[in-house]
């Protein structure tokens, strides 16, 4: 039973017209009362003059909003005070709820997590909800707002629904062995398995392109010092792309610029910085690129056209998935050399080759097609409510190897009819266990089961006010 009444400023720091306090528990309507707000008609906003209790003194005029609990975003009493965005507004209408007893700051994603604790969102719903806030791209802003949707928890709840049907009539194979069982139950029940497994396999076959999609696709751009990398994705950036923003990479020296690619999220790292330490260490900034490179989506490999071809060999890194060529400085040779040139390289590998120059622009909107086709051929796979979590992937997988346990005790090399007797599978029973632990490994996704240890690392990663 949740007894403290929080507050939190819900939207941004910074100058803006309004700014928005959010009030959640038991005391939210009488916090509101307690600041001169009265007690507004439920969902109606309410103009109010807000005055510290303490002094008296005016705050603001501000928008008042009371949701009656439990038709809330927490499903408690909700009061929403829209007020002037000044900081000395902001600082006081805090100071002012601060001061009122049984109100306290709220603590990040607190909000949220009352939300979740009166099921208001399953956990999907929460994580899809923070993804929503930090969403750059269409494709992402689209991802986010599906799964709060509630999406994916429907689609796992589905495979729940069917797998508990599944168990209903394995177990009354084992409580009632001896009685008339209707033909074919355990057959039924294996075939149900068998046919969630298949859709769960095939959502796990797009599992990796999902977290990507949310969280951005990495984009490589390697190649030797001086070849003209740096140059290249600032022609990128400012051609189609926009940057949306960058932050320091997990690597010393690297950052990663985010772009918005036609709506799709892409995340470049930007060895810049390695090339700084090129002179002093050449090795390592090369290793790192390397590294970097190897964890990528795709891979642009730049090489300097005006200088000979002949030298060492392309990096197993760029040979061994998807990369592609890129021939820059084109514009220092004559077209037919860098013909010739592209000639040579796609006798030494197979991948696309395309001429570019980062510095007339030329040929670049051909590498925008190139990765724009591969992000889409990335996409084409990915089938309705994706995952977009390791925490999915991990819970998908648990309940994949239950059901091919399960199986694999029931024999499912074995045809229908085979089955279709239930003394012709030999212990029924474990297979029971298996799928229970199936369902409960679903039932992870929306949080339903088995999650404390979770909750603590999920809600903790939002800011105050969500
Ligand atoms: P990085 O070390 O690979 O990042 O290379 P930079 O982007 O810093 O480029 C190295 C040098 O090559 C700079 O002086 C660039 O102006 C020049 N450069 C880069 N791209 C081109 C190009 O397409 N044509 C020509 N002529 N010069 C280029």
């Amino acid at each position: 039973m949740v007894e403290d009444t929080i507050f939190a400023l819900a939207s941004g720091h910074g100058a803006a017209g309004i700014a928005v306090f959010r009030i959640s528990g038991p005391r939210a309507a009488g916090a509101l009362a307690a600041l001169g707000g009265g007690r507004p008609a439920p969902r109606l906003a309410t103009m109010a003059r807000l005055c510290d209790p303490a002094s008296g003194e005016m705050l603001d005029h501000a928008l008042v909003l009371r949701f009656p609990a439990p038709a809330s975003f927490t499903g408690e009493d909700v009061v929403e005070l829209h007020v002037h965005g000044g900081r000395a507004v902001i600082d006081g209408v805090a100071r002012a709820l601060g001061g009122l007893e049984g109100l306290r700051p709220a603590e990040p994603g607190e909000f949220s997590r009352r939300a979740f604790a009166n099921g208001k969102l399953d956990l999907a719903q929460v994580e899809a909800l923070a993804d929503l806030v930090a969403a750059e791209t269409e494709a992402q802003r689209r991802l986010a707002l599906e799964q709060y949707g509630g999406a994916l928890s429907r689609r796992f709840s589905q495979w729940q629904e069917r797998l508990t049907g599944a168990l209903a009539e394995i177990e009354a194979v084992v409580d009632f062995a001896d009685e008339d069982i209707p033909a074919g139950a355990l057959a039924h029940a294996l075939e149900e398995i068998n046919e969630t497994t298949r859709e769960i396999d095939s959502v796990r076959q797009g599992e990796d392109t999902g977290e990507r999609l949310r969280s951005g696709f990495h984009l490589a751009i390697i190649g030797a010092p001086n070849v003209g990398k740096s140059s290249l994705l600032n022609m990128l950036a400012q051609r189609e792309a926009a940057i949306v923003s960058e932050t320091e990479g997990t690597t010393r020296d690297v950052v990663e610029i985010h772009l918005d690619l036609a709506g799709l999220p892409v995340i470049v790292a930007d060895t810049a910085g390695l090339r700084e330490t090129a002179d002093r260490v050449e090795s390592e900034g090369v290793r790192r690129a390397l590294v970097r490179a190897e964890a990528a989506d795709l891979r642009l490999f730049v090489i300097d056209a005006s200088r000979p071809l002949a030298v060492d060999p392309l990096p197993a890194a760029v040979l061994g998935g998807d990369s592609v060529i890129l021939l820059n400085k084109a514009d220092r040779l004559p077209l037919a050399s860098v013909e010739q040139a592209k000639n040579v390289l796609k006798s030494k590998c197979s991948l696309p080759v395309i001429a570019v120059s980062a510095l007339t622009g030329a040929g670049i909107d051909d590498v925008l097609r190139h990765i724009r086709a591969f992000l889409e051929d990335k996409l084409s796979g990915l089938g309705p409510a994706p995952l977009t979590r390791e925490r999915h992937r991990l819970a998908l997988s648990d309940a994949a190897e239950a059901l091919a346990r399960a199986l694999a005790l029931a024999d499912r090399s074995a045809t229908p009819e085979q089955v279709a007797e239930p003394e012709l599978v030999a212990e029924p029973e474990l297979v029971a266990e298996e799928v229970r632990l199936a369902i409960r490994a679903l039932g992870r996704i929306a949080g339903r089961v088995d999650v404390e240890d979770v909750l603590d690392l999920i809600f903790s990663r939002f800011c105050v006010g969500k």
